[in-house]
Formats: structure tokens, C-alpha cells, sequence
């Protein structure tokens, strides 16, 4: 069987350079890599309405932005289906029968749990459908029988989740489910890019992101403003790497290249970084190199943003006719589900004929 991908992201804003970087970029580049046969991305909107039920304008207003952002990185509809969960019914069925497959004490362990609920204060007041939304995620992965799933390192323990699921439902049932591998970023800072306030997490919630779609001027002032090395007063001073935002979102996009066009004096980011160590590298130079490598990044994003953002109604086509083809495929993933749980009673003549004889008949 062919290698599948599955991965999606919640309509909570706009995406911003930390998806970008942890999961967007790589994703077009498997799309584009014809390995796979099929490739699935959704938009988690019954997830995050899991910690948003108080704003249900928000997901809604932000489904077409997520769509338009995804357009605009390189996803195309004619090779991946875009489309929206909450639309494939087929998953909240999976999600009830694995309920029974996992303990309340295996997802109170679950560490981006814990410290989702923690970041959101909701130690005494957690939704119970947010709280077990690694098993919808479990569904929405296997529904698919996706074989890879490209996320940020946040989303490790739920893909370790999924594995245990599985794991457990074919020792039980059957072998119908097919265990994911997890696709993590190659390098280090694009796992999980801090925010501009140095953060641990660029995050929508958090608001201490650059959008994709920010303008020129609004990802200058972001980048002017970001946090650094505290203890770097003067020039002079030798400074700090680790970190340090500045260096870690260079780690992130810069390559050699970039400095060639926009630092000459320097051949590449270990002789910056050397440089800024060593003390007489002020923060305002190593900004000005970072805003003109996030806007050759961003340049031609917000490009092709602007052509999309005038179908609005395309969008919404696309993620129509992309949410009916994921559902197909899920409703077959389903099937196959009851049928190794034995709950296809209609469809089963076996047991029809065995309880007649039961009867004498
Ligand atoms: P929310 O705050 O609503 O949870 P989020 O910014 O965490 O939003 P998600 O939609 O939860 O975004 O995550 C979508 C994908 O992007 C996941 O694969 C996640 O691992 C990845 N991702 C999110 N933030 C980052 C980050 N700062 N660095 C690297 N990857 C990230
Ligand atoms: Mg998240």
C-alpha cells in the first residue's frame, strides 16, 4: 500500500511562521515529491472549538483564512483534499468507539495536555471534549489510514497516542488500523519555534506570532521588537545565542544564500553568530538581516495570498468538494471498523442465519 499523509491545523487565526516552519513548508514539499498516493489536510475545527466553544465566530471566520493561508504556502487542491472535520461525521463515530480503548489516567499523563491546560487556566473547568481530543485526533489520523503525519514537536505525544490506539484496537478487534509515523522538522528551531516575546511557543493563543500574512511593515516592527539577550547592553558586550529569538528564527529560515544578497561581510550564520558571541554585533544589524530573510520568505506568499483572496467563493468550493472526497474515505475506514467490532448486524447474514437456527428455523 501506498504512504499516506495526514495533518491539519486549527482554525484559531490566521498561520503563522512556526507552522510555517514546522509543518507547512515541509508538507508542500511532500505533496510536490509524488511519494505519496494521498495526501489530507484538515482544517480541525470541531477541535478547536473543544477550547473555543464560547466563540464559535471565531473558528467559523477562521476556516477561510487557514484555506487561503494553506493556498498560498503551495498546497494544491489537485494533489492533496483540503477539507474541514467537523463536516466528516464518520470521525466522531471513530472517536466514541476508541474512547473505550484508552484510561483517563493514560490522558492525564499525556504532556501537551497538561500543559495546554495549564496555559489556558482551565486546571478546575477542562471540557471533557477538550480533554480528550487526542482521541478525535487518533480518529481523524486512522480514519485516513494515514501512514505519516508531518507536525511540530507539540504534537508528538499525540501521535504516540495514536500508535497505542491502534496498537490496541487491532490486538482486540482486528488488523483494520494502520499505525502512523510521525514526521518531525530536521532542524531543531523549526520543532517548536518560540514566540517574539522568547516564549517556548509561537502560538495563536498566545498572540506572540508573525502571520503569514502580516504586511512588510508589520513583520519589521514584530522583528525590530523581538526579544533577545537581556544581558547584551552594549555593542561590545558579548552576547548570548541560546536562547536568544533573533538567532533561533535565523536557525529557522536563514540559508548561506541570504547572506551573499543581504550581509556580505559574513559567509554564513556560524560566522554571524561567532561574531555576536565575541561582543561588537549590535542587535539592530542581526534584526535587519532577519527582516529581509523572513521577507523573501513572505514575499511571494503574501503574493499569491492576494490573487486567491479574490474567490472567496473558490475557497469555499474547494474545501466543499475536498470535505466530500475525505469523507468517502472515511466512511469506508468506518465500515471496516464496525464490521472487526461486530456492530454490522444489517449487513452481516452469518449472524442473521445463526440466530434463526438458534430459533429452529
Ligand atoms: P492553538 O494555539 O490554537 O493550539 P497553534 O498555533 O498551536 O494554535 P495548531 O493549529 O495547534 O497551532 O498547530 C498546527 C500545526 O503546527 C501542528 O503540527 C503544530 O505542531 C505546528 N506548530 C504550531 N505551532 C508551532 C511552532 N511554534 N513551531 C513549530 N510548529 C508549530
Ligand atoms: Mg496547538
Amino acid at each position: 500500500m501506498g504512504k499516506i499523509i495526514l495533518t491539519g491545523d486549527r482554525p484559531t487565526g490566521r498561520l503563522h511562521v512556526g507552522h510555517y516552519v514546522g509543518s507547512l513548508r515541509r508538507r508542500v514539499e511532500l505533496q510536490n515529491s509524488g511519494q505519496f498516493e494521498k495526501v489530507f489536510i484538515m482544517i480541525a475545527d470541531a477541535q478547536a472549538l473543544t477550547d473555543n466553544i464560547e466563540n464559535p465566530e471565531k473558528v467559523r471566520q477562521n476556516i477561510v483564512e487557514v484555506a487561503l493561508d494553506y493556498l498560498s504556502c503551495g498546497l494544491d487542491p489537485a494533489k492533496s483534499t483540503l477539507f474541514i472535520q467537523s463536516q466528516i461525521p464518520e470521525l466522531c463515530e471513530l472517536t466514541f468507539y476508541y474512547m473505550d480503548l484508552v484510561t483517563v489516567s493514560r490522558l492525564q499523563r499525556n504532556p501537551t495536555v497538561k500543559s495546554e491546560i495549564q496555559m489556558r487556566n482551565f486546571e478546575a473547568s477542562i471540557p471533557v471534549g477538550f480533554f480528550t481530543y487526542p482521541i478525535s485526533q487518533a480518529a481523524d489520523i486512522t480514519a485516513f489510514k494515514a501512514t505519516t503525519v508531518p507536525v511540530g514537536e507539540d504534537q508528538l505525544p499525540m501521535i504516540e497516542q495514536t500508535r497505542e490506539i491502534v496498537r490496541k484496537f487491532n490486538s482486540v478487534y482486528d488488523e483494520v488500523l494502520v499505525e502512523p509515523e510521525v514526521l518531525l522538522p530536521e532542524n531543531q528551531a523549526c520543532m517548536r519555534l518560540p514566540g517574539i516575546d522568547g516564549k517556548a511557543k509561537m502560538s495563536k493563543s498566545l498572540g506572540n506570532c508573525i502571520y503569514l500574512s502580516d504586511t512588510a511593515e508589520e513583520v519589521k516592527k514584530k522583528v525590530m521588537g523581538m526579544y533577545t539577550d537581556p544581558t547584551h547592553i552594549q555593542v561590545s558586550d558579548p552576547g548570548h545565542i541560546e536562547g536568544n529569538t533573533v538567532f533561533t528564527y535565523l536557525d529557522a529560515f536563514c540559508k548561506d544564500e541570504h547572506f551573499e544578497r543581504y550581509l556580505p561581510d559574513y559567509s554564513n550564520l556560524d560566522e554571524l553568530k561567532a561574531h555576536y558571541q565575541r561582543g561588537g554585533l549590535g542587535d539592530v544589524k542581526v534584526k535587519r538581516f532577519l527582516n529581509s530573510v523572513l521577507d523573501e520568505t513572505l514575499e511571494p506568499i503574501r503574493a499569491r495570498r492576494k490573487e486567491f483572496e479574490k474567490d472567496i467563493p473558490e475557497v469555499y468550493r474547494i474545501l466543499k468538494e475536498g470535505s466530500e472526497k475525505a469523507r468517502e474515505v472515511a466512511a469506508q475506514t468506518l465500515s471496516e471498523v464496525k464490521d472487526a467490532m461486530k456492530i454490522n448486524y444489517f449487513s452481516d447474514e452469518e449472524l442473521i442465519r445463526t440466530q434463526s437456527e438458534k430459533y429452529g428455523k
